[in-house]
């Protein structure tokens, strides 16, 4: 028999809607496990951030992820806090698909050594202090660039709707395997050249960022955000590499799911 668990943010709506998932499941037939070993499917009731919250705590899980939104925005989130009992029929009957989010993996270099971690939407690489902040920044094997500005972010096709969308950078459909890179605030003078487009790269190619911090400005160094938190902060932190990970998320779908529909509707809303 399948098997399912919960990972809820608890506020008031999640944990009533919990309440009224479990009964619903249970007579379909699927039996509630909350170790973590082989469970099909994990629900996550909360928005966009509990997902993120999920991947981070978990790694990417097999399971599938069934996004219910009880948060603000929910792009991951595919079932509404109304929709409990239709979204089981649906799942009892297999009327539904699985989207698969490719991840990335971050590594960080800092004097201390490696520390690794893997995100859905974006690492961002930008300064602490006030200064213009320069990196150095290398795409597959060879080509390195400078980018002087505020800092740069790496998404994934997921992301790409999220703090890359709010920076000018372009939505990705999630179809296409693809990263991005996006400028923030970047100068292009006689002084100091970027590119002030986003670039897109195939998923084989490796991004390296080296901070050039000069002894006198960049008394902070920079700061590593993934999926928004704080992952390394200072100036000890010599390079970051990116690279697509090995695993997938693996989200819900109503069968009838369109991303382009999704964004009409989480981004431009109401005509
Ligand atoms: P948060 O500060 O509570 O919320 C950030 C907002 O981004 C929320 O409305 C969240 O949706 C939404 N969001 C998250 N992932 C998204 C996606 N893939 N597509 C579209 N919208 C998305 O923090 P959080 O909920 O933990 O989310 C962290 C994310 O916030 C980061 O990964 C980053 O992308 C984003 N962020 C954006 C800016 C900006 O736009 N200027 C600045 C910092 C961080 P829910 O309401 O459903 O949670
Ligand atoms: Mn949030």
């Amino acid at each position: 028999m399948a098997t399912f668990r919960i990972f809820s943010n608890n506020d008031e709506l999640s944990d009533r809607i919990e309440a009224e998932l479990v009964p619903e499941m249970e007579s379909a037939g699927y039996v509630r496990d909350e170790s973590r070993q082989n469970t099909d499917i994990i629900f996550c009731i909360g928005g966009d951030g509990a997902l993120l919250r999920l991947l981070r705590t978990e790694g990417f899980p097999d399971a599938m992820i069934v996004g219910i939104n009880t948060g603000h925005l929910g792009f991951f989130q595919e079932v509404t806090p109304d929709g409990i009992h239709d979204f089981v029929e649906k799942l009892k009957k297999g009327d539904y698909h699985v989207q698969e989010y490719i991840g990335m993996k971050i590594r960080i270099h800092t004097t201390d050594g490696v520390t690794e971690f893997v995100a859905i939407n974006e690492v961002v690489i930008k300064g602490v202090g006030e200064r213009l902040t320069h990196l150095e920044v290398g795409f597959g094997k060879s080509s390195v660039t400078r980018y002087s500005g505020d800092g740069i972010l790496v998404c994934t096709p997921a992301g790409s709707t999220a703090y890359n969308y709010s920076l000018g950078g372009v939505i990705m459909d999630p179809a296409v395997d693809t990263l991005q890179v996006t400028p923030m605030a970047p100068v292009n003078n006689i002084a100091y050249r970027s590119f002030q487009t986003g670039i897109l790269l195939p998923t084989d190619a490796s991004i390296t960022v080296v901070p050039k911090l000069q002894d006198d400005h960049d008394r902070d160094g920079v700061m590593v955000i993934e999926d928004g938190r704080v992952v390394a902060r200072g100036r000890d932190v010599q390079k970051v590499c990116v690279m697509v990970a090995d695993k997938k998320a693996r989200i819900f779908r109503f069968s009838g799911y369109d991303f382009w529909t999704k964004v009409q509707s989480k981004i431009l809303g109401e005509r």
